[in-house]
């Protein structure tokens, strides 16, 4: 086959259907414009696939622009094209994107690999190697999703949270509450998005997130699909433990060789050992008492940058009228995303994060009397709001990194910060500024996980916020408005509020006075890095594979999900002494 990039047809050849507004691949009009671009008739293009479908909104009028497959009629006649075309970037072989297990598991095999979290990493480790048949342990110190779902709702509704069940925790990892995006500007020269991507689309998700340029599947259907690829790892001989949680690691000898794992048992009670020489560490980034256990175990991390801010909500139609001009509205369209980014005049990076159309902002908080937020979306995006985090890029430089703080943060314990040498930046001291940032939102708020909020005319101008204006906050269980500048470190209020009226000069009402900031943003990513080898095993501990967003190699449901494919194939490939590919 042919892949050819780059055609691009006005918006209202794009055919769809009137209720449900699905969208079809015009045929016709594509195998006209690639047989043009390969000069040749139509009728020798025998068959025409969409590999993706973006929208460009840059020129007067809004064009679909796509990179199909075709197959020739005549198929000789393709290796005389790619030749002629080989110097054309738009016109390529379509490479071979599908996943070539690494190997099979030995019909005798003793150690059963273990993976740890059932996040989009944990879950698509444990779904290859299931595939692979090496039927593993997964270990998940959260609840199913049904049950994690209703816990959830709990500190929505009723201001009740649950330590080990909620938007952080549980079955389907911390992006399963989420607007779903499932895109990323990671490398992926072996096509293991489009894994993750049809396997999404085997459990239930739409098939359009195959051939769309920003695909997003929202909360409701993330819930069907992980409950799909559950049953299928089961089916396949691995088992699925919920509410037990790694509490140790156990190591022998000078290699620091793992050989077990110590569980808690949250159901019960009870701990127990799960012996084991290979574990893939699929922890997300707000494992923290995890983070601090590896620490006291000698696990190879180190402190790294991430970022905080707030929640930034606008009505959707100043966001799709800025993005799609005359054609906000189409069906086709729906409701538009937008990233932005600014250098402020202190060096700080302000930008937009994880942004959610038609969605609400959510508390996202997995620890008791910490106030976090986050956002999220039904796959329909028809809320009034859009959505984003609006956050400022600190590093370990800005944590704290003194006794007082940790033993504040760690419940007394300071992790020797206090021997550490002048200049050092502990590994866990990213945590300790998240915490005191959480707190101070939660006391803030009124200490009842309402989120504290400023609307953003009073946020720049420096003035407390006593009332809403037209724009109506999403967040539950509630706003409650005041002045947030005592909710940051004042150098990301100050970047802030330079950024603010820089956005407006990029979306016209972006600066709009009512718009609403809610605090506190701090999970935008981990707060440590887990380092790890070529083999994909911890930088000093055999067999512990740190992994995904926690370790901070991802950053998102579909890179997460990738390295989770990746470490999965690493583990088999130990087991079976076979180079891990690359
Ligand atoms: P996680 O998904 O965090 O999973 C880690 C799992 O490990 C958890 O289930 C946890 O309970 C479990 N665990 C932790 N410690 C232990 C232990 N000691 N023992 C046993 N189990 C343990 N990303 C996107 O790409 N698109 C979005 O639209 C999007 N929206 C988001 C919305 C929200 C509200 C949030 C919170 C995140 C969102 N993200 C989104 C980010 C995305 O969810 C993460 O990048 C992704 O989930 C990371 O995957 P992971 O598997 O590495 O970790």
């Amino acid at each position: 086959m042919i892949r050819i990039a780059e055609l691009k047809l006005p918006l209202s050849a794009v055919p769809y259907h009137p209720d449900n507004h699905t969208e079809y691949a015009p045929q016709e009009a594509l195998s006209q414009l690639a047989a043009q671009r390969l000069g040749l008739q139509p009728a020798a293009i025998a068959q025409l696939q969409v590999h993706k479908r973006s929208f460009d909104a840059r020129k007067s009028e809004l064009l679909a622009v796509y990179i199909v497959d075709v197959t020739l009629a005549e198929p000789a006649l393709e290796a005389v094209l790619l030749q002629r075309f080989a110097a054309d970037s738009h016109v390529n072989p379509t490479p071979d994107m599908a996943w070539h297990p690494v190997g099979q598991a030995p019909a005798d095999m003793q150690d059963r690999p273990v993976v740890v979290g059932f996040g989009p990493c944990g879950i698509f480790a444990a779904l290859v190697l299931a595939q692979m048949g090496f039927k593993p342990i997964v270990l998940e110190r959260g609840k199913t999703v049904r049950q994690r779902t209703k816990d959830t709702w709990g500190l929505w509704r009723k201001r009740r949270l649950t330590p080990e069940s909620n938007v952080q925790f549980g079955e389907g990892g911390a992006g399963t509450f989420s607007d779903g995006k499932l895109y990323s500007q990671i490398k992926d020269p072996r096509h293991l998005g489009r894994k993750v991507m049809q396997e999404f689309v085997t459990y239930g998700a739409p098939p359009e997130i195959l051939f769309t340029a920003h695909p997003h599947i929202g909360t409701f259907k993330l819930v069907k699909v992980v409950e799909g690829i559950r049953e299928e790892i089961v089916r396949l001989g691995g088992e699925i433990r919920f509410e037990q949680k790694v509490t140790d690691v156990l190591v022998e000898g000078d290699a620091r060789q793992l050989v077990g794992l110590q569980v808690l048992d949250q159901a019960s009670g009870e701990r127990y050992t799960l012996p084991t020489r290979h574990a893939v560490m699929a922890l997300g980034h707000s494992s923290r008492d995890t983070f601090a256990m590896f620490y006291e175990r000698g696990v190879a991390m180190e402190a790294k940058p991430f970022s905080v801010g707030f929640r930034i909500e606008h009505p959707q139609s100043v966001i799709d009228r800025a993005r799609w001009g005359k054609d906000a509205g189409h069906p086709l369209l729906g409701a538009a995303d937008y990233k932005l980014v600014h250098h402020a005049k202190n060096g700080r990076a302000v930008y937009s994060f994880c942004m959610c159309p038609g969605g609400t902002v959510v508390a996202a908080t997995s620890e008791p009397e910490r106030v976090v937020t986050n956002g999220m979306s039904q796959y329909s995006r028809a809320e009034r709001n859009a959505n984003a985090g609006m956050v400022c890029a600190i590093n370990p430089e800005d944590y704290p990194q003194d006794a007082e703080s940790f033993a504040w943060a760690f419940g007394g314990k300071t992790y020797g910060v206090e021997a550490q040498a002048p200049g050092a930046f502990h590994p866990l001291s990213g945590i300790v500024l998240q915490r005191q940032l959480e707190s101070k939102a939660y006391l803030l708020g009124g200490q009842n996980y309402s989120a504290p909020g400023q609307l953003v005319g009073d946020f720049v101008a420096g003035t407390p916020s006593t009332a809403f204006g037209h724009v109506e906050p999403s967040y539950k269980p509630g706003i409650t408005l005041g002045d947030l500048h005592q909710a940051l470190p004042a150098y990301a209020i100050e970047a802030m509020r330079e950024a603010l009226p820089a956005f407006g000069k990029k979306i016209r009402g972006y600066d709009m006075r009512d718009a609403i900031l809610t605090g506190v943003e701090t999970r935008t990513s981990s707060p440590v890095k887990i380092g790890r080898g070529a083999d994909f095993q911890s930088d000093n501990t055999r067999g512990l594979y740190p992994a995904g967003e926690g370790a901070s190699y991802a950053g998102g449901i579909l890179s997460a999900g990738v390295d989770g494919i990746k470490v999965g194939e690493a583990v088999a490939c130990a087991i079976l002494g076979l180079p891990v590919p690359s």
